[in-house]
């Protein structure tokens, strides 16, 4: 968000005291309602991860669709706080605090799937790394192992595409050759934990989880705000938010 934009949305937020980012229901960020929508630990393969499975807080549709639409594309800065908490309790719902203390590791990085450029621009900030920061916190503390945010990728692509939009075949063929990784990063042995908002069709996940992988990390496993199941599309409608 602009500057400006920011500085007014602050004062709005003063003058009109805001409601659920889910609901509307006044007085809250997120009203306990729709927080317990996020604590769901929906649980998917993935072979190319360590932990074997790829973890999302809740379904990406009805009050969790309207929050993460609200936080990502309308700024609303606010929700960071939140859901930064329901990755981190989904973290300790998937068991990954105890998975990391069974293996002798170096350094522990969170890295956040990447945004387009465009996107980012069109946001005005990097959306994930508040919630990367938060869980590379709690992890640290609940560990005592060396955790920190790291934006390891990259995507090149110019311009966001819907994320309710093309097949998995099509997806894939965007997704080939923009996401790389990010300077010079190193991730040879570094233990990777993949942090994304959305997840449609797992595309842009594994093409993220395959490129950690080529560059030598151990991609312990990857977690979600929230879960677009396949055959199951959302709400129809020209509000769709751009995953890429
Ligand atoms: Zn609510």
């Amino acid at each position: 968000m602009e500057p400006v934009a920011r500085a007014f949305a602050h004062v709005a937020n003063m003058l009109f005291p805001r409601g659920c980012v889910g609901c509307d229901r006044p007085d809250a960020v997120l009203c306990p309602e729709c927080h317990a929508l996020f604590n769901g630990c929906l649980a998917q393969t993935l072979g190319t991860a360590e932990m074997g499975r790829w973890f999302a807080c809740g379904w990406y549709r009805g009050a969790v669709r309207q929050a993460i639409l609200s936080w990502k594309d309308h700024g609303d800065e606010e929700c960071d706080r939140p859901f930064s908490e329901v990755l981190c309790s989904l973290a300790e719902q998937a068991g990954l605090p105890d998975h990391l203390g069974n293996v002798s590791r170096e350094q522990v990085l969170i890295v956040p799937a990447p945004s387009s450029l465009a996107s980012m621009r069109q946001r005005g900030r990097r959306h994930m790394m508040p919630l990367a920061t938060g869980l590379a916190s709690y992890l640290c503390a609940r560990t005592g192992m060396h955790v920190r945010a790291c934006e390891a990728l990259e995507n090149r692509g110019t311009a966001g595409r819907s994320v309710e939009t093309g097949g998995t075949v099509q997806r894939s063929q965007r997704l080939k050759g923009r996401i790389t990784t990010r300077g010079k990063i190193l991730l040879k042995n570094k233990a990777v934990i993949l942090v994304d908002d959305i997840v449609t069709s797992g595309t842009t996940m594994r093409r993220c989880v395959d490129v950690l992988s080529s560059q030598g990390a151990e991609v312990v496993t990857v977690l979600s705000l929230a879960h677009t199941p396949a055959g199951k599309p959302t709400k129809a409608g020209r509000h769709f938010s751009s995953e890429i």
